[in-house]
């Protein structure tokens, strides 16, 4: 049974791309008869904002989409979803990656990693240091700089996904990084399909090199499908980004914009015919009609770093 996963974060205002990953993901499930999820990626109390919330639901119900688990509406996600009520999940995720032996205390501000690097990449100076700093400090995973995972790209062979330094796994405030809390979630939800735009490769490389750490339920996202579908891009070829408030959903609404315009845009985009589509039925009729050459499958299995460093 598939099971995959909507998960906005709800950092601005949804746009064209969120809604084209919506759709596929939805489609994609639809088709194979899997459950679908939603997930609202709040950990980053920083940046989440209720209007936000509201936003993600305001969309989804203007698109269509339905969803089998997750919460019914804000109040809903307010009381019984949100990510800071899983925090114990969190930490149970980072008290087994603990295990390994890899992880390690960083004191380094934003600045002194740019100043150590050009690219911004981890230049590994609190490496090995396990004595819990009285400063204030993140907690971050040791990756071997060779390692890398080849990963399914729409339509292209699979790609290596770039490297990646030692990334954040809990983080100075005291929350958990992404990435230890969408591996923590796809794990309990027992996700096996995740749909997601090309510009996070890189995460889904550090979400597979934290499972390969992991028994049991680790190795079963090893054997998850991933789909990392290409961009809609703004006028000029810039990513769309949530700040990009006159690219939102809402925005688009606001001028007059309806969902069929949206289903012909996605249509377009995933290289279906757009002109008789103006339904999320008739769309999901096309898509079932002709499946777009998305590639979606799982991570070349050679690479997982146990079976390497056992090969060593
Ligand atoms: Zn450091």
């Amino acid at each position: 049974m598939i099971r995959s996963r909507l998960a906005p974060t709800p950092s601005g205002y949804l746009h064209l791309g969120n809604a084209l990953n919506f759709l596929l993901t939805w489609l994609l499930v639809r088709r194979q008869g899997g459950v679908l999820r939603l997930r609202i990626d709040d950990a980053d109390a920083s940046r989440s904002r209720p209007e936000f919330v509201a936003d993600i639901f305001r969309q989804l119900e203007w698109l269509g989409l339905t969803w089998d688990e997750g919460p019914s509406g804000p109040d809903d996600f307010a009381a019984r979803y949100s990510q800071l009520q899983r925090l114990e999940l969190y930490r149970s995720l980072l008290a087994r990656l603990a295990d390994s032996g890899q992880l390690f205390f960083c004191t380094c501000s934003r600045r002194q990693i740019n100043q150590a690097t050009p690219d911004g990449l981890y230049p590994g100076t609190c490496r090995g240091r396990r004595d819990l700093p009285a400063a204030p400090h993140a907690i971050r995973i040791q990756v071997p700089p060779e390692w890398s995972v080849s990963l399914p790209l729409a339509a292209t062979p699979p790609h290596p996904a770039t490297p990646m330094g030692d990334f954040i796994l809990w983080r100075r405030d005291d929350l958990p990084a992404y990435q230890l809390a969408s591996l923590a979630d796809d794990l309990a939800d027992r996700i096996n399909l995740v749909v997601r735009g090309r510009d996070l490769l890189a995460s889904s490389a550090a979400q597979l090199f934290l499972a390969s750490r992991l028994g049991g339920d680790g190795q079963d996202f090893w054997r998850a499908a991933f789909c990392h579908h290409p961009l809609i891009v703004a006028p000029g070829g810039r990513k769309l980004s949530k700040s990009d408030q006159d690219l939102s959903l809402a925005a688009m609404r606001e001028h007059g914009v309806t969902p069929a315009r949206i289903y012909r845009e996605v249509a377009a985009f995933l290289g279906l015919d757009p002109a008789p589509i103006g339904s999320l039925e008739e769309l999901q009729a096309a898509f079932n009609a002709s499946p777009p050459a998305l590639s979606c499958a799982g991570p070349a299995q050679e690479d997982r770093p146990d079976l390497q460093s056992r090969k060593a």
